[in-house]
């Protein structure tokens, strides 16, 4: 249970194969009280659904496209909750063409959608945060592998992901006179919605199986058990770090 009296908002909540999912059922297995944020582009009754499977689980809609809807939600929070202990981002999203075409057809618009929603609302996110973080909190968002490395069909999102990493290092320097630690876990290809939307995804699952050293891919659970670890106080010395949740893929050579 180390999460165990730790109040964890959890920000990207889609369905119940969301890596938001995974990572609130593993952080209440620890013992957090969950509060999640979803998009309104999402069925709320449909949450609504879900999040009673985690008992005192409350939600409320946040669009990441604009700082007063950011500012809004951290001030409903603080009034009906007070303070929190951690957050967890896990949202992006880039235009469908984007994750198919080649990269350097990326349109100026397409490009800054991306790492606006991506990568900018983490920034805003910590800002309005702040107010209510309690000393020792910790930041934690999720990146993947084409931030490195090119990936085909990963495109623009390599861009944000390589964006919200660096901004997690800035990040980390700022927030951390006020006791507050920032990290990201860059997850193993898991099937969700979002992740459909990258042409030959499945084949990407097949060949990260086939190469990791473990012979199989990530779940939703496991990368939130990773969470769950750097929200903790077990890992109260690492900020500002990228912590690889992918049963060794990013080590191996070709
Ligand atoms: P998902 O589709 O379940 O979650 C993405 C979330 O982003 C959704 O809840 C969606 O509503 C939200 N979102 C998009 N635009 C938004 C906006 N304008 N305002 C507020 N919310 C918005 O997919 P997921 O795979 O669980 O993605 C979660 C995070 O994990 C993303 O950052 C993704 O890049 C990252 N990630 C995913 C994988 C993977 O293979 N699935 C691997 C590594 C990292």
């Amino acid at each position: 249970m180390i999460l165990k009296g730790k109040k964890i908002l959890i920000m990207g909540l889609r369905n119940k194969w969301s890596i938001a999912w995974g990572a609130a059922q593993a952080a209440y297995d620890q013992g957090a009280q969950i509060i999640f944020t979803y998009s309104s582009m999402e069925g709320k009754e449909k949450l609504e659904h879900l999040i009673a499977e985690i008992p005192n689980s409350t939600m409320y809609p946040c669009d990441v496209d604009e700082d007063s809807k950011i500012e809004k939600v951290f001030k409903t929070i603080k009034k009906e909750h007070g303070n929190i202990d951690g957050i967890l981002h896990s949202i992006a999203h880039a235009n469908a063409e984007d994750l198919k075409n080649d990269f350097i057809n990326t349109t100026r618009e397409g490009f800054s959608h991306a790492n606006d929603i991506s990568a900018y609302s983490l920034v805003a996110v910590c800002r309005y945060a702040k107010e209510i973080l309690n000393p020792g909190s910790s930041v934690v968002s999720l990146t993947y592998i084409g931030s490195e490395k090119v990936l085909a069909n990963y495109n623009v999102m390599g861009v944000a992901k390589a964006a919200l990493e660096c901004s997690i290092r800035y990040l980390a320097d700022n927030l951390g006179k006020d006791d507050i630690r920032i990290n990201a876990v860059s997850a193993g290809p898991i099937k969700t919605l979002s992740a459909k939307g990258i042409k030959d995804f499945s084949s990407m699952q097949t060949a990260v199986a086939e190469k990791a050293p473990l012979k199989r891919n990530v779940t939703a659970y496991e990368v939130g058990n990773v969470v769950a670890f750097l929200m903790s106080n077990m890992s109260a010395s690492i900020t500002g770090e990228v912590i690889h949740a992918d049963n060794g893929f990013s080590i191996m050579g070709i």
